[in-house]
């Protein structure tokens, strides 16, 4: 019997989230269901409440930055048992047979993956988000939250976490590299976190110096303002990776200046509109300008295990179901110290 749950859903591109129920499958040989504690509020979820990425599938449950405990597993389920610790994040399936998946990298599968939401899962339903008290999930896509950390500050760790996380692996920020992060939000603040812990030299570049204070204590070594002019030649060719995070549309050209020979700038943030570069700078200094999106389940895995190591988190402000609204708000107004968490329980 599929299990009707309270959620939190948007239904047109301008109007404010509204209380619904949905229905949870019922729980199959590999499914784990999940009893939902807190979800993250990603810029993401702005975009797709909005309609910003194309078309959205109204109604619609945002929210991919899960935790919770197991509540009931199927027959055939190995890693997880009732009362465990347990987050999910963007991906919820994938085909598992192409080469990408074979090798980890779900988020990249052929065939395309099924998200958190916004996707058709295998049922034929479409897959709806973390807003709301339950999930059911394969196990093979959910992951082990280490007991060091706290399931509210955890959330956020399944996007955003992971997300900074990947490219920082993949273009080896550790020490001697100069990593500079593009935005001090939900992405940045984990990143500037996460570089320092891999032992690179951070720098801040937010829009203004308001935030520094709290740059410096996530483990920035430096800290500068893209709304001052002087910034850009100050910092011209002086890094070998560059996050970008915002989710506007950036001069493409004058972050790419901040880059030194063979560096590279990865765009992070999704913006709705194409951007555009002059190629000059990566011929005369041989630098890439490129994209990563979130990681896979193995990585995922990874990054929990080294927050918990680290001592690292997210910064939250937790709120009710009914300030989700406002938090949109707050988040496209660049005013989110460093993510907002939906504590669950106010869906009941
Ligand atoms: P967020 O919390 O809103 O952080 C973005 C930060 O960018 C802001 O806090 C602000 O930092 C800066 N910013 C915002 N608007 C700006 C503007 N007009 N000009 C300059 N800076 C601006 O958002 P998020 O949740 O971290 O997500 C960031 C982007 O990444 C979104 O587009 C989201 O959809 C995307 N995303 C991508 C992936 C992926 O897999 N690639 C995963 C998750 C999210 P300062 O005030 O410090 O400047
Ligand atoms: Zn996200
Ligand atoms: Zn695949």
């Amino acid at each position: 019997m599929p299990t009707t749950v309270k959620a939190y859903a948007a239904t047109s591109a301008t109007g404010p989230l509204t209380p619904t129920t949905i229905e949870r499958r019922d729980v199959g040989p590999h499914d784990v269901r999940i009893d939902i504690a807190y979800c993250g509020v990603c810029h993401s979820d702005i975009h797709t409440a909005r309609a910003e990425w194309g078309p959205t599938n109204y109604p619609i449950v945002l929210g991919h930055e899960i935790t919770g405990i197991v509540a009931e597993v199927g027959p055939e389920v190995t890693r997880f048992g009732v009362g465990d610790r347990v987050g999910v994040g963007c991906l919820v399936d994938s085909c598992r047979t192409c080469a990408y998946c074979r090798r980890g990298d779900e988020q990249y599968c052929a065939e395309g993956y099924v998200e958190t939401y916004s996707s058709t899962g295998r049922d034929g339903l479409p897959t709806q988000g973390g807003f709301s008290q339950a999930v059911v999930v394969t196990e093979d896509f959910v992951l082990r939250i280490p007991d060091a950390l706290a399931l509210d500050v955890a959330a956020p760790l399944l996007c955003a976490g992971i997300t900074v996380y990947s490219p920082l692996r993949h273009w080896n920020a550790g020490p001697g590299a100069r990593v500079a992060v593009v935005g001090l939000g939900g992405l940045g603040h984990m990143a500037v976190q996460l570089a320092s812990a891999m032992g690179a030299e951070v720098t801040v570049l937010s829009q203004s110096l308001a935030k520094r204070d709290d740059g410096l204590r996530l483990g920035a070594d430096a800290y500068a303002a893209t709304g001052d002019p002087a910034t850009f030649p100050a910092l011209a060719a002086s890094f070998d990776l560059v996050l970008n995070t915002v989710s506007a549309s950036i001069d493409v050209d004058a972050y790419l200046s901040l880059l030194a020979v063979d560096g590279t700038l990865v765009n992070l943030g999704i913006p709705a509109e194409p951007q555009s570069l002059d190629l000059t700078s990566l011929v005369m200094r041989r630098i890439s300008y490129t994209g990563s999106n979130i990681g896979g389940v193995r990585e995922t895995q990874e990054m929990l295990d080294f927050c918990a190591e680290h001592g690292i988190a997210a910064q939250i402000e937790t709120i009710g179901a009914q300030q989700i609204d406002q938090a949109f708000e707050r988040v496209i107004a660049s005013d989110v110290r460093y993510r907002f968490v939906i504590d669950t329980a106010t869906l009941a």
